[in-house]
């Protein structure tokens, strides 16, 4: 089975690194059309350039709603349509419960659960009208059984999966799918500080031995998004390599 998205658009948060470049590379490889989303407009930039003359390059900071608006608007208006919808773009502020600061909490959820919020919301009129949609929100396999240090990430990745859930219930009935791929470790600047110990230690719990890569996201969220997945709704997929089975 050949994956072919050819004709649609799709708007991958985060797309500028780390597993959204991945996801933003495996979906212009699939025929899609894809607008790459990135606080830092010269990076998105780069990273459109590399995927091809059909890539463009948006510079938008998803926890601002009305920037998140505009930025829907624009994407229909130049690029014809907002078919699939990756929200990937997040950010990690870690410590211990207790020394968690009250912008450390803000930060997390506006930037990792809001900007999703915003961003479907934004997204969900147009799908509505065209009466399909693709809609994968990244969460992690953190949102599904905690980690020390996480708290604030963690809810934001927990919510994300009941956001996902509620709205997946609201839209089915206009074919616009909505599902949640929860990552393990995989290897990109969020993870690129880690000890070598701590790196040991972790990659002795994941049963496949090692940490994934952005195309193991990748390739479940171009699935996800294609003709294939269209019985699928609701779902959290965990690319963890057996972490938290
Ligand atoms: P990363 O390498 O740190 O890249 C984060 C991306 O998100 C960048 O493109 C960044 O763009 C963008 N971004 C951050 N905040 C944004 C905002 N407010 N508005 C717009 N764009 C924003 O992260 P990653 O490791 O690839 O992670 C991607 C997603 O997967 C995140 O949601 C993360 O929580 C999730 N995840 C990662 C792992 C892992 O092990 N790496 C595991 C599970 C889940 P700019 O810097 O240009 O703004």
């Amino acid at each position: 089975m050949r994956i072919d998205l050819t004709g649609r658009v799709a708007v991958v948060t985060g797309g500028s690194r780390g597993i959204g470049l991945g996801i933003a590379r495996t979906l212009a490889e699939c025929g899609a059309q894809v607008a790459v989303v990135g606080r830092d407009g010269e990076r998105a930039a780069a990273a459109a350039a590399e995927l091809g003359a059909s890539a463009r390059a948006y510079a938008c900071d998803v926890a601002r709603t009305a920037d998140v608006d505009a930025l829907v608007a624009t994407v229909e208006r130049e690029m014809g349509s907002l078919d699939i919808l990756v929200n990937n773009a997040g950010i990690t502020r870690d410590n211990l419960l207790i020394r968690l600061k009250d912008s450390d909490w803000a930060d997390v959820i506006d930037a990792n659960l809001r900007g999703a919020f915003a961003t479907t919301r934004a997204a969900a009129r147009g799908m509505l009208k065209r009466r399909w949609g693709r809609i994968i929100n990244i969460s992690s396999v953190v949102g599904l059984i905690g980690n020390k240090g996480q708290a604030n990430y963690a809810a934001s990745k927990a919510g994300l999966i009941g956001f996902s859930k509620s709205v997946a219930r609201e839209l089915a009935s206009r074919h616009i799918l909505v599902n949640v791929v929860a990552p393990g470790f995989i290897e990109t600047d969020m993870t690129a500080a880690m000890t070598a110990e701590a790196r040991a230690a972790l990659e002795q719990r994941i049963p496949l031995e090692r940490l994934g890569a952005p195309a193991d996201v990748a390739g479940v969220v171009a699935f996800l998004a294609s003709d294939a997945a269209s019985y699928i709704t609701g779902q959290v997929i965990a690319v963890d390599g057996g972490l938290a089975m």
